[in-house]
């Protein structure tokens, strides 16, 4: 038999790598233009010998502004990208670093600090690609023996650690019935979620630091997933579907609980908008919020926002109710995350029989698994895969209004594709009425349906005439939506009592 989920990691894993390479090489076209950088620049010189004297800070001031001028100038970016490195927002030093690369992919200092920059953000293998670009561009390098050696032990650490982390991620199980109730609450697309980060400057206790953590705590949310879940950050608010904004407002008793917030609206194929709010200030102590409190928080808030609605029941887990002792994502919380996203998979479809306990399900959380699940299908249009468990669901649950909707739409769907079988068609638009009494769809079907077969009748009539022909069938569910659907048209005493007969 095929191991379809090997399959799939091995695919995933080459996609990672494409890109990472895409990165790499930047965009056809971005190339500089030759003479650009040829005169010395007293600019630069002048802020080298700034950061060379310790002032970081002064000198990635001086260089974003002329940056702001002249975006072009690749000697100022990279500069800027070791001055933010300094820094230690090794983030928006990679983010100048790939501009720099871009343009010039042989740059020997530029490969070396993006393989710098990347290890300090403990992307270990990433870090390995860029040291040995930087090995290969400058083999007679002093520096060459030094990075050839860290090079082996990133990658021999990096194997251990694999195995490890694979092993224990394997055993710590997830939380997922605690935390997703309803059946859309994930994002369609979760690999590319444009993202659009305030800038915070300014606001009572904020620190260009806080972005750095911010950005490393939607960083490990891909990296964990295996890039499953991604973001692109972008520079302007109009298009994005993610927002987050600093704040300092105490007032706020939401905001305080958590030192964040994350308010989603969803469609009908999932969230649609995410919105996290995060504080600058302590809700519980006086002055700034702490940086590795404040990664926790952002951690947990982009939690909520892909999807996690609830918390876990382990204090560990940085989806937990009280954030303090946490160290970053716990090995249930990526589990979790990937269980969310996994599953509308349909390989990966057969649901859990026990909780995060061990302990078998209850009907009413084993209904909301099968409703979860069966609405995912539907959204992927595996109407007949929906229809069974949503069917399995309203057993267990009948009031569920979820499922009843989306059943609807699944049985209306699939009749269209199946309208040149009349029978089968006849039955899936009954499904859908019999759960769903406004589906408008399903009833224009099902009226055209019989009046292409019924020599002239009147609705009503055809209406009474196929619920005997149900009936006869014993299809009892078919025989009700015809009676009702009789009655709509003509509140008929007889079929009234016809209809409150079979309700028994
Ligand atoms: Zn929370």
């Amino acid at each position: 038999m095929l191991d379809s989920d090997a399959f799939n990691r091995a695919v995933a894993k080459a996609l990672v790598v494409l890109s990472f390479m895409t990165q790499l090489m930047g965009p056809v076209g971005a190339k500089e233009k030759p003479g650009a950088i040829a005169k010395p620049d007293a600019a630069v010189i002048e802020c080298q010998r700034m950061l060379d004297a310790g002032k970081k800070e002064e000198c990635e001031h001086q260089l974003a502004d002329r940056l702001r001028i002249e975006p072009n100038n690749l000697d100022v970016r990279k500069l800027h990208a070791e001055a933010l490195y300094q820094l230690g927002r090794f983030h928006y030093s990679v983010d100048e670093l790939k501009v720099v690369l871009a343009a010039r992919p042989c740059d020997v200092d530029a490969n070396l600090l993006m393989g710098k920059a990347l290890q300090s953000m403990h992307r270990p293998i990433k870090a390995v690609d860029s040291y040995e670009k930087f090995i290969a561009l400058a083999p007679a390098d002093q520096r060459t023996q030094q990075y050839k050696t860290l090079v082996r032990v990133l990658r021999d650490n990096n194997q251990t650690q694999g195995q490890q982390t694979a092993q224990s991620r394997a055993q710590a199980g997830n939380y997922l019935a605690a935390v997703a109730s309803g059946a859309f609450a994930k994002w369609r697309e979760p690999s590319a979620i444009r993202v659009y980060i305030k800038d915070g400057v300014g606001l009572e206790g904020y620190r260009p630091e806080f972005e750095e953590a911010l950005r490393q705590a939607f960083d490990d949310w891909n990296e964990s997933t295996n890039q499953k879940i991604g973001f692109i950050f972008i520079t302007e608010p109009q298009t994005a579907q993610m927002t987050v904004t600093w704040t300092s407002d105490l007032h706020s008793p939401a905001l305080k609980a958590e030192a964040g917030l994350a308010q989603t609206s969803y469609g009908a194929d999932g969230i649609e908008k995410s919105e996290i709010l995060l504080l600058t200030v302590d809700p519980f102590k006086d002055g700034p919020i702490g940086k590795n409190h404040l990664y926790n928080i952002c951690l947990h808030e982009i939690g909520h926002a892909l999807g996690l609605q609830g918390h876990s029941p382990h204090t560990e887990d940085i989806m937990g109710t009280t954030l303090y002792t946490q160290q970053g994502l716990s090995d249930r919380d990526v589990n979790t995350m990937l269980a969310l996203y996994d599953s509308d998979r349909k390989d990966t479809a057969d649901l859990p029989t026990t909780d995060e306990y061990g302990r078998p399900l209850s009907a009413a959380v084993k209904a909301s698994h099968l409703s979860r699940a069966g609405s995912a299908a539907a959204a992927a249009g595996r109407y007949r895969e929906a229809i069974d468990k949503l069917e399995a669901a309203l057993k267990l649950n009948p009031a569920d209004t979820v499922a009843q909707h989306n059943i609807a739409v699944a049985a209306n769907n699939l009749a269209i594709d199946k309208a040149t079988e009349r029978d089968a068609a006849i039955s899936l638009l009954h499904l859908a009425l019999f759960w769903s009494q406004n589906d408008d769809a399903a009833r224009q079907n099902l009226k055209s349906l019989l009046q292409a077969t019924g020599n002239g009748k009147d609705a009503f009539a055809l209406h009474l005439a196929t619920a005997d022909a149900c009936l006869a069938n014993k299809d009892r569910m078919g025989a009700i939506v015809e009676f009702r659907e009789a009655l709509a048209i003509k509140n008929d005493p007889a079929v009234r009592t016809k209809l409150a007969g079979m309700k028994e």
